[in-house]
């Protein structure tokens, strides 16, 4: 099963992603840790998305497609994959678009994390001081959440008029979550 998992940050995108990928057996690809990775190591790609990341801002889209596409294509991909925090923007769905077309191996599914603005803000800074991510103070969360809004929640209807949209309520205990996430991929 090939999976777009959407949601704006801090709707718990990532923890239920890790679920969902493990009782499925496909494996998560969360271009947020490839790009954390990347910058702890100190790598060329680690030194570009950099600012991008420490303001909230989104990477250029020719790197995030970049990662994207050599990745699906390895070889724990063939059952699947689950995209975490990709795409971000319509440039990067028509990309994704065309790639798994060109691979003969279409999305399956979009699903997309519903959560309030004002519970967001919320879990973002308790996250903050649980994890410490260096992008979760308060200003950057803010922009992170105007750069969601500005780029990425257009793709709801991007993915609606594709026809392989899912929404999901995000609110709630960490279990109902999964359970309606399991319900709506039919697993
Ligand atoms: P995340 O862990 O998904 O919240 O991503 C953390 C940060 O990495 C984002 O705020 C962006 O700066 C960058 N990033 C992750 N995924 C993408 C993407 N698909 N396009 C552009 N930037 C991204």
């Amino acid at each position: 099963m090939r999976i777009v998992f959407m949601g704006p940050p801090g709707a718990g995108k990532g923890t239920q992603a890790k679920i969902i990928c493990s009782d499925v057996g496909i494996p998560q690809i969360s271009t947020g840790e490839i790009l954390r990775h990347a910058m702890e190591s100190g790598s060329d790609l680690g030194k570009e998305a950099k600012s991008y990341v420490e303001s909230g801002g989104l990477v250029p889209d020719a790197v995030v497609i970049g990662i994207v596409k050599e990745r699906i294509q390895e070889p724990d991909c063939v059952k699947g994959y689950l995209l975490d925090g990709f795409p971000r923007t319509l440039d990067q769905a028509d990309a994704l678009k065309r790639m798994t077309e060109e691979l003969g191996k279409p999305l399956d599914v979009a699903l997309n994390l519903a959560v309030p603005q004002d519970e967001l803000v919320k879990r973002l800074l308790d996250r903050a001081q649980k994890e410490g991510r260096p992008d979760d103070t308060e200003p950057v969360i803010k922009s992170r959440l105007k750069t969601y809004e500005e780029q990425t929640l257009p793709l709801v209807d991007y993915y609606k008029k594709e026809g392989i949209l899912k929404e999901v309520d995000g609110l709630g205990s960490m279990e109902d979550i999964t359970a309606r996430i399991k319900s709506a991929l039919g697993i």
